[in-house]
């Protein structure tokens, strides 16, 4: 959504844009009846791993009269956990049921193979009403590396296959019937961003590509992860950015705030699958998916989520009551309403984060988390971290971008 503009501006498109910059929830299982909150609340795109739709073809509804964007994540990265391992609803999927895992820099693929590796999942997407289709991924290493070419090539067939079979117009008869786009999905662990000269050649090989946005993966990228790998991600981020290309950041949990004050789209999960975490997390969630559901509720006024169940979240919830008037005030959500609490916090202080110019927006979100330390200080809550320590890290690198230099360089200065 634009910055300040109208939700229901019919001027605005439903798919983020170069300095449109969108928040996209994740929907998890069963939260298809979240659809009719979020769009009354500003949402214009969600998110649906597309695998879910197996079990929840539900979550394939869309609320009448309300057209909204449609990301169906092919999860692709599945494929490289054990067979076993691997969800029955994406082992359904003609490109989730390969006995062996995939391992990207050993894989042996046939061109018949590749090409239907990059076309099938897209073809899927289509099919199931995706209206911003992502292209193919694993998480590969940088490049230079095998992992990272057919990475590379898949993302290329993809495209090639959207733009040939005339994909970006909308099916006959769609539910939703705006131009489809095409973008290319990019999973990175953050430490094959370390060095500037691998950011820019990873920028620039995926800039090439010509697709119709980015949808950035980045693993270990949240906001526990390390100064310097926040900085790093953040210059990474800035250099797609500031190429003019739409930039999506995909679960990089409570450091979507800051990304969307910075002209960033992010994609983040409600109440779980907040991070882009491979594979333990999912592990738990696809294979026992109610009781290895790990949920968290967040707090707005913290800027931090909060175990349900833990000694912490009845502290914070005590000290600062919640406003989502879907629960008591001063208790933490439980059961059902974690989701329905996680979508009102989430989105309205996501589109707080996207009202104002840049820089309002910016120094909005470090004196809203220079509150929450010290109401984190006052609910004696050690929570090990605080929210504007990890955002300035990330502007850091964001600010930084191209020019960035190593952290032990620049503290010579
Ligand atoms: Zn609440």
């Amino acid at each position: 959504m634009q910055a300040g503009s109208e939700p229901d501006d019919p001027k605005l498109s439903l798919h983020p844009q170069p300095g449109e910059p969108q928040f996209l929830p994740r929907l998890s299982h069963g939260q298809q009846a979240l659809i009719p909150l979020l769009a009354d609340r500003g949402v214009r795109s969600v998110v649906a791993p597309l695998y879910y739709l197996h079990h929840n073809p539900e979550l394939s509804l869309l609320p009448v009269g309300r057209p909204l964007g449609r990301v169906l994540d092919p999860c692709t990265q599945l494929r490289q956990k054990p067979w076993n391992e691997r969800a029955e609803g994406f082992r359904q999927l003609p490109f989730g049921n390969d006995p062996l895992p995939y391992t990207p820099d050993t894989a042996r693929l046939s061109d018949t193979e590749l090409f239907d590796l990059a076309t099938m999942p897209i073809d899927a997407q289509r099919a199931a009403g995706g209206t911003l289709m992502l292209t193919s991924f694993h998480l590969a290493a940088g490049i230079g590396t095998r992992g990272r070419d057919i990475e590379l090539l898949l993302a290329q067939v993809g495209i090639e296959h959207f733009r040939n079979q005339a994909m970006f117009e909308a099916p006959p008869f769609a539910a939703v019937d705006i131009p489809r786009e095409i973008y290319a999905c990019l999973a990175v662990d953050v430490r094959d961003l370390a060095s500037p000269r691998a950011r820019r050649e990873l920028a620039d090989a995926y800039l090439g590509l010509g697709a119709d946005g980015l949808w950035v993966k980045i693993a270990n990228f949240h906001e526990r992860a390390p100064k310097r790998a926040i900085r790093d991600a953040g210059a990474f981020l800035s250099i797609l950015r500031d190429s003019g290309i739409t930039v999506v950041s995909c679960g990089p949990g409570q450091l979507h705030l800051a990304l969307l004050t910075d002209d960033i789209s992010a994609s983040i999960g409600l109440g779980e699958s907040e991070r882009f975490v491979i594979p333990t997390t999912w592990r738990n969630n696809t294979d026992n998916r109610r009781k290895g559901r790990t949920r968290m509720a967040y707090h707005s006024k913290f800027h931090a989520s909060f175990r349900v169940g833990s000694r912490e979240a009845a502290r914070a919830f005590k000290l600062a009551g919640c406003s989502c008037s879907q629960h008591a005030s001063a208790e933490p959500p439980t059961g059902l309403v974690v989701a329905r609490h996680a979508a009102i916090l989430r989105t309205d202080q996501a589109m707080e984060a996207l009202s104002g110019e840049r820089e309002e927006r910016r120094e909005w979100l470090l004196a809203s988390s220079a509150v929450a330390s010290w109401a984190a200080a006052d609910a004696e809550i050690a929570n090990g971290y605080t929210s504007g320590s990890c955002y300035e890290a990330l502007f850091n690198g964001l600010d930084a971008g191209d020019d960035d230099v190593a952290i032990g360089e620049q503290t010579q200065l």
